[in-house]
């Protein structure tokens, strides 16, 4: 994402001081700093209600299978934005969820946070027309079907090997 200007008026930015920060973009038409922005994303180990399987999902029309994601809107919290974007992508009610690390990813110029979502309701699983298919994996099989070297890929090993399993 470009800071090169005003993302407010379009005004080309300045570089002002700013105590304490150092040298910061600033709209001299707004009279504000434009702090560096950048996406912020979530993205969900979803766990159904035995504990037992992970939902993984293939998406406009790839391949593989990677994990349920979305973007957080401004002014939503991360814990909202799990619990909404499994809700639009799968019907599902988060029951309770868990942070588990996160990571800048450069394509996206996004930071994806990684949290563990619990449903209750996996019975009542409805993907919406975003998901091609799905499948509920044991967590050997979902390590084993996560697409290979892909940042779905980091953060299920990595909360798989935390769980020793
Ligand atoms: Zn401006």
């Amino acid at each position: 994402m470009s800071s090169k200007y005003c993302r407010e008026c379009g005004t080309k930015l300045i570089e002002k001081e700013l105590e304490h920060e150092g040298m910061i973009p600033f709209c001299p038409k707004c009279d504000q700093f434009r702090f560096p922005q950048y996406n912020v994303a979530v993205i969900m180990i979803v766990i159904n209600k035995s504990n037992d399987k992970i939902l993984l999902i293939r998406q406009y029309g790839r391949p593989f299978f990677i994990l349920v994601a979305g973007y957080v809107t401004r002014g939503e919290s991360l814990e909202d934005a799990v619990r909404r974007e499994v809700r639009e992508e799968t019907g599902m009610t988060v029951s309770s969820l868990k942070f588990n690390r996160s990571q800048y990813f450069e394509k996206s110029d996004a930071l994806m946070c990684n949290f563990t979502a619990f449903v209750d309701d996996d019975a009542g699983f409805d993907p919406n027309y975003e998901i091609d298919s799905y499948g509920w994996f044991t967590r050997e099989e979902a390590r084993k079907n996560i697409r290979p070297d892909s940042l779905a890929e980091y953060f299920l090993v990595s909360y798989l090997d935390e769980q020793q399993i």
